[in-house]
């Protein structure tokens, strides 16, 4: 197949190497980032839109997407798909579907899981919306980049799922840290902590796969000294987004807006930036109650 392939940073570049590797024809762009090995430099988005099937965009937010989008759909070829695999707002996501559909082509926003290590493995698990058809035009890379891709609605259904599994994720992660933070306090072990809660009912993929302690359950980002793993920041981003979802659907949603509020605090006022979202850990112990 030949495809384009927009923003090559930490994510985009494995996944096009991973899609070159495969033996498909990748065209790619990127105002910064190098070529990764196996695809071809062309000179702007409108470039690799020419005579691909399928464009896959890797961008850091929505209004670059929308942007970076303008362009492609102006050169894309009618019935080829656009795949936007960025994390963006939902409304972003919609607007662009939109606008290719309007052009007579594909759209598809399929935000990943899985992160650095799952794009450079091709494990990553992809949450797709937009139309059937389209879906099972671009199925093959899923495979080929992910090992998991599940088509959950029409378009801004990808970016839907994504922030509301992110906005669980943030809001476990601070319950699990300050329930460590407690535990401490109490004098109770971590250990025997992580031995009661990760086969009781307060178990979390925060808990059990990616504990905050370190030295207790597997190994995760606390036992290499808070090093990302999944940035703080990046949390922070996810759950924004969450919240401005939340605003434009009028939900409630409490514990996501508190989450969204102690994540700012931690990048912006304390020391998360840079730092992995597991890290609150640390920020809870040696605090008082307010
Ligand atoms: P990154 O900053 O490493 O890569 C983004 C790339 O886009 C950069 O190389 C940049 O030069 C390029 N770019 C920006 N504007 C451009 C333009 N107008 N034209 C062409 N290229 C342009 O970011 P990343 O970590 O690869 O993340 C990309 C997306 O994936 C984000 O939306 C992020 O939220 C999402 N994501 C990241 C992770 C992760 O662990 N890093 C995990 C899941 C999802």
């Amino acid at each position: 197949m030949k495809i384009g392939f927009i923003g090559l940073g930490n994510m985009g570049g494995p996944m096009a190497a991973n899609l070159a590797k495969a033996g498909h024809e990748v065209l790619g762009f990127d105002l910064a980032a190098p070529m990764p090995e196996g695809v071809t430099a062309a000179a702007s988005a409108a470039d690799v839109a020419k005579g691909a099937q399928v464009v896959i965009t890797m961008l850091p937010n929505g209004q670059i997407l929308r942007s970076v989008a303008a362009e492609l759909i102006a050169a894309m070829e009618p019935g080829a798909v656009l795949c936007d695999c960025s994390t963006v707002d939902v409304d972003s996501a919609r607007a662009v579907a939109d606008q290719a559909h309007a052009a007579g082509l594909g759209a598809l926003d399929a935000p990943v899981s899985g992160g650095v290590g799952g794009a450079a493995g091709g494990t990553l698990t992809f949450m797709v919306g937009g139309t059937a058809d389209a879906f099972a035009k671009v199925q093959p890379l899923f495979e080929i980049m992910g090992q998991k891709a599940v088509h959950c609605g029409e378009a801004g259904a990808g970016q839907a799922a994504k922030i509301c599994n992110n906005m669980i994720l943030g809001v476990t992660m601070i319950a699990t840290c300050e329930a460590f933070a407690l535990a401490d306090k109490l004098g109770l072990d971590r250990q025997k902590m992580f031995d009661v809660v990760s086969t009781s009912s307060g178990y979390s993929w925060s808990m059990n796969a990616y504990c905050p302690a370190p030295g207790v359950g597997p190994q995760s980002p606390a036992d290499n000294g808070y090093k990302p793993g999944f940035a703080a920041d990046l949390m922070l981003k996810d759950l924004r987004l969450s919240q401005q979802a939340a605003e434009s659907a009028d939900a409630d949603t409490p514990m996501g807006a508190l989450a969204t509020s102690l994540y700012t605090t931690f990048v912006e006022s304390e020391d998360g930036k840079g730092r992995d979202f597991s890290a609150m850990l640390p920020r809870f112990v040696g605090r008082h109650r307010s």
